[in-house]
């Protein structure tokens, strides 16, 4: 495995019910190979921008967050930077052995696993992958992906009972940050669900951060 000290974030989440099982940490990471028709984290696509972070500061964020039971990795394509995902949640787990992770990708398992040693590493130590492009003319509020064709496959025993639950949607959460700006995160349970959710919070008067997202 290639050893990576940096990582490139779109955005992160201290606590999450809606991408993943149980309460979460999210990264969303920037830059996706892939241009799926009517992905929503369109802010993610570039591989320029995002904020460089440092493998060690990211596992330090998380090892200290309190009530989570792991984190989930979205984007833009984690897949994309395979090598330091892997090291952040050996870095994690040196601390927390019990954390758990989950990743999306638009890429197939099947294409990820001939994908080379770095995406094989970090297939090794995730627990959930939700796979595939994201295809609107199949988006029926599934949980926790965006269209039929993603697979939610279980890669360890901690979340294989995942697959026998009911499959309708998590929702979306909308949180205030800081700065008293707002953001969401979820997937969203119908095509053009982001527009409209945006238009009536800014008709409200709340202010998005630019980057509010999801994944699909
Ligand atoms: S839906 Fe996911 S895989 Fe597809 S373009 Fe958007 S970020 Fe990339």
């Amino acid at each position: 495995m290639t050893e990576v000290t940096t990582l490139s974030v779109a955005r992160t989440l201290d606590r999450c019910t809606t991408l993943g099982p149980g309460t979460r940490a999210v990264i969303w990471v920037q830059g996706c190979p892939l241009r799926c028709r009517g992905c929503v984290a369109a802010e993610t696509l570039p591989f320029e921008g995002g904020t460089t972070h440092s493998v060690p500061e990211l596992a330090d964020w998380l090892g200290g967050l309190p009530d989570i039971e792991g984190v989930t990795l979205s984007g833009g394509e984690p897949f994309s930077q395979p090598g330091a995902l892997a090291s952040l949640l050996d870095h994690v787990r040196a601390r927390r052995p019990e954390f758990t992770a989950m990743a999306y990708s638009g890429f197939r398992h099947e294409a990820l696993r001939r994908g080379g040693p770095d995406r094989i590493a970090l297939l090794r130590r995730l627990d959930l992958l939700v796979d595939g492009p994201y295809v609107a003319s199949e988006q029926h509020g599934l949980r926790w992906r965006g269209s039929a064709n993603q697979r939610v496959i279980p890669l360890t025993d901690r979340y294989a009972h995942v697959t026998g639950e009911p499959d309708t949607s998590a929702g979306v959460e909308v949180s205030m940050d800081g700065d008293g700006s707002l953001s969401w995160a979820g997937v969203p349970p119908t095509p053009g669900f982001r527009e409209g959710l945006e238009e009536r919070l800014a008709a409200r008067g709340f202010v998005l951060r630019a980057e509010a997202r999801r994944e699909a």
